[in-house]
């Protein structure tokens, strides 16, 4: 017999669609949840892990006994009805509240920002194009610097480290601010360093905290199930079901040093390297092709983080 085929989420077929989200609000007290699903509209493993997860809240095989949970399935409308990343461009980038919206994006960042605004932890899930391991992204460590000041670390990479995924990488906005060197060496048009928020760096900035899950590749089974994996691991890790503590899975921690930004049109990465490989100065993180001043790979080196 062969599993059933996964659910997938429908989105009314208009640029003006709403945001959907489901909410189960258990009747004792505890933290509030916040689980994306497709801020790229092409990644399709978010939206089918919820699916299952809702099924099972709704059918009582899964009881959300204290806190709330709100899920938001399909968080990218328009990208996700064109099966693309983006719809006007990328969600993950950039996110803020605009009192004057001017595309898609800025438009479900409004609604997206209010609704990170209402929860205090984040589990953002996505996959990615090329091969490699599941990894999770979190945070800074606590800090009251001016770039991403924060106090919740510790919670941040006990989340990243409950989910199931051997490799967490930390150091993101810290590249970031590479990248936006980078370009005004090129004389490339400024990026304001605010272009690279995105949803965990909006929950930070809102006082709470978050990850981002890399499920695995796009369409690829094992996505989904990595995704519906953490769901619950982190479900069972909040307390919001009466569930045996996640087993930890982090083999290695990565902190993001440096980036290579792709100079001219064509430049890319020799092909083979894929993210967590170990490299003779470091590990390897992230491939892509890229237009001038974008980055083309990042590396990192072994981080000294660890969950408590
Ligand atoms: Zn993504």
């Amino acid at each position: 017999m062969t599993a059933p085929a996964d659910t997938t989420w429908t989105v009314p077929a208009t640029d003006a669609a709403p945001l959907e989200s489901i909410r189960f609000q258990g009747l004792q007290a505890g933290p509030k949840l916040l689980v994306l699903g497709a801020v790229h509209g092409n990644e399709s493993c978010g939206p089918k892990a919820i699916a299952r997860v809702v099924d099972d809240c709704r059918a009582g095989r899964l009881l959300i006994a204290r806190g709330e949970v709100t899920f938001v399935p399909v968080t990218n409308p328009k990208a996700y009805r064109q099966n693309t990343r983006e719809g006007d461009r990328n969600l993950n980038r950039d996110l803020r509240e605009r009192l004057q919206p001017l595309d898609n994006e800025d438009r479900i960042g409004r609604r997206l920002c209010a609704l990170l605004r209402e929860h205090e932890v984040l589990l953002d899930v996505h996959s990615f194009r090329g091969e490699g391991e599941p990894f999770v992204f979190f945070g800074p460590q606590d800090n009251t610097g001016p770039l991403e000041p924060f106090r919740h670390g510790a919670a941040e990479l006990a989340l990243a480290a409950c989910l199931g995924v051997p490799v967490a990488i930390h150091g993101w906005l810290d590249n970031y601010v590479q990248i936006i060197a980078a370009r005004e060496r090129l004389n490339l048009p400024p990026l304001a360093v605010t272009e690279g928020f995105g949803t965990t760096e909006f929950m930070r900035f809102a006082g709470g905290y978050g990850v981002t899950l890399e499920c695995g590749q796009h369409d690829d089974p094992a996505s989904v199930e990595i995704g519906d994996t953490a769901i619950r691991n982190t479900l069972a890790h909040l307390g919001l079901i009466d569930a045996p503590a996640p087993a930890p899975a982090l083999a290695s921690v990565i902190q993001m040093t440096e980036v290579v930004i792709c100079e001219a049109q064509g430049d890319r990465v020799a092909e083979g390297w894929k993210t967590g490989d170990r490299v003779p100065a470091g590990a390897l993180l992230a491939t892509a092709t890229a237009k001038p001043g974008e980055p083309i790979c990042h590396f990192g080196v072994a981080s000294s983080r660890r969950p408590l």
